[in-house]
């Protein structure tokens, strides 16, 4: 296949001591041979990384030192010839060698498109290159090892064997059709048709309940830090995040807008989020207060509960409690370092069953003991650590979700016995959308694996 030859920053921008300019394409070589001064790059060992400089043909004057990797189609992930141009990690001079080749007649390349042309050559299928984009998105440890997991074919080899069991059944149902008169060959069909699609039913109903935890693995679970203005919420996602991003402030309310922070507790994904904006103006403080705190809170997964231990228990912090009540909620009492006026009787009466953990964040105090409460109440949870397939792609989800119920049409039919070559569009269709997951899937297809596999002696 002749394709022209694309280029792109391939790691993230001003991140890191170095950047990584990929060229893949046919005139991968030729395009890096003409700037690139060393050696011949056509004449080098595939899979071979070279030291030399970067010139611009048109001044002949240096641009950068360069190490430049050489790999030859077909074994490179685009199955093309690729060539990285390893260069310092600055914005100027990474887009200076970007301009470079461009200038000599490489293509812009799209979002995805290297991770496109690994799976229009084959190298990878559907779910393995919706993977990739998910690897390049993911913002958590765990996210990307779920990513990593089924670039490496996990969902894919998973929804292969169910695909396999669907074609095995189809199978027995031609023989069926096509041998009526055995009595008793209707009887093994049916029994084993009810068998084979309850079975695959239940796995999908498996990988459709890990999607919700794809979701949280991906984007971090979605932790709302709510309390009355200055308990020190900011404090809070600023100690978690271990860096200074949110304002930090003596004024009330000083925080403006909602402010988002990704960290890793002890190998828990959080996605934090500071429910800033909370005005303290004389009147309307407790309204808005708990207002804001509402929203926050709808669309959370976890809530980090704080209160002021040196100040007096009040409705607010009451009213708090009663919008979290059905979620997961830990309670903070922050600021053990000053005199403690709350009425800790009222605090384990509102906290119920919910985790109190005291606490000062001015001096880093009972963070441990924080950390390991929001571990346990992850893992203590339905989500495991363990070695599930995930399924985190919405396109997946859907697909998922369509074969679901096309098999519930199949055993709705059997059961109502129907002809069984009504029901084998059912489990035809459930195979087909299965398939659109890992990208292959035809009608022909079908027929031809079913005949190659299968000698239904016709
Ligand atoms: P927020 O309005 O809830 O976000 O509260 P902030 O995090 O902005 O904190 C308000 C004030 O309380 C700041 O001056 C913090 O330094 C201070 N503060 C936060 N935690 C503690 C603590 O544990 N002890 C003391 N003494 N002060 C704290
Ligand atoms: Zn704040």
């Amino acid at each position: 296949m002749e394709q022209d030859t694309i280029s792109a920053i391939s790691t993230p921008i001003g991140e890191g001591a170095i950047a990584i300019v990929r060229l893949s394409g046919d005139e991968a070589f030729s395009i890096a041979n003409r700037i690139f001064s060393g050696k011949d790059l056509e004449d080098v060992d595939s899979h071979t990384i070279h030291y030399g400089s970067l010139k611009d043909p048109k001044t002949n004057e240096k641009v950068e030192e360069v190490m430049v990797s050489v790999m030859r189609a077909p074994k490179t992930f685009t199955r093309e010839d690729i060539i990285e141009i390893n260069c310092h990690g600055g914005m100027v001079s990474v887009n200076r060698v970007l301009q470079l080749v461009l200038r000599e007649g490489a293509r812009l390349a799209e979002p995805g498109e290297f991770t496109k042309r690994a799976f229009l050559n084959g190298r990878i299928d559907l779910s393995q290159a919706e993977a990739v984009m998910d690897l390049i998105r993911s913002k958590t440890d765990r996210a990307m090892s779920v990513a990593l997991k089924q670039m490496d074919g996990r969902l894919s080899h998973l929804i292969r064997t169910l695909r396999q069991e669907l074609i095995e059944t189809v199978a027995h149902v031609e023989v069926n059709i096509d041998y009526p008169e055995y009595d008793d060959v209707e009887e093994m069909t049916n029994t084993m048709l009810v068998e084979k699609a309850s079975y695959v039913q239940k796995e999908i109903k498996k990988i459709l309940q890990t999607a919700k935890q794809g979701k949280i693995l991906r984007e971090g679970i979605a932790t709302a830090i709510i309390g009355r203005p200055n308990v020190g919420k900011s404090s809070l996602l600023n100690v978690l995040a271990h860096e200074n991003k949110a304002i930090v402030t003596e004024i009330p309310g000083t925080t403006r807008d909602v402010i988002e922070e990704y960290v890793n507790v002890r190998g828990v994904p959080l996605r934090l989020i500071d429910t800033a904006g909370i005005r303290e103006t004389e009147d309307i403080v407790e309204k808005i207060g708990v207002e804001r705190s509402r929203q926050a809170l709808q669309d959370a997964d976890l809530i980090l509960l704080v209160l002021n231990g040196s100040e007096e228990w009040t409705k607010e912090d009451e009213a708090l409690f009663e919008a979290a009540k059905d979620l997961d909620v830990i309670v903070l009492i922050n600021k053990t370092d000053l005199e403690q006026k709350i009425d800790m009787e009222a605090v384990k009466k509102a906290a119920g069953d919910f985790p109190i953990i005291t606490t000062s964040l001015l001096e880093e105090q009972g963070i441990d003991r924080l950390e390991e409460s929001i571990a346990e109440t992850f893992f203590e949870g339905e989500i495991d650590s363990g070695d599930l397939t995930y399924v985190s792609n919405v396109r997946h989800i859907q697909l998922l979700e369509q074969a679901e119920k096309s098999l519930d049409d199949a055993l709705e039919g059997i059961e109502l016995d129907m002809p069984l070559d009504l029901v084998q569009i059912d489990i035809t269709r459930t195979w087909e959308l299965l398939g659109e997951i890992i990208g292959d899937n035809v009608n022909e297809s079908l027929i031809d694996q079913l005949f190659s596999q299968f000698c239904l002696g016709k």
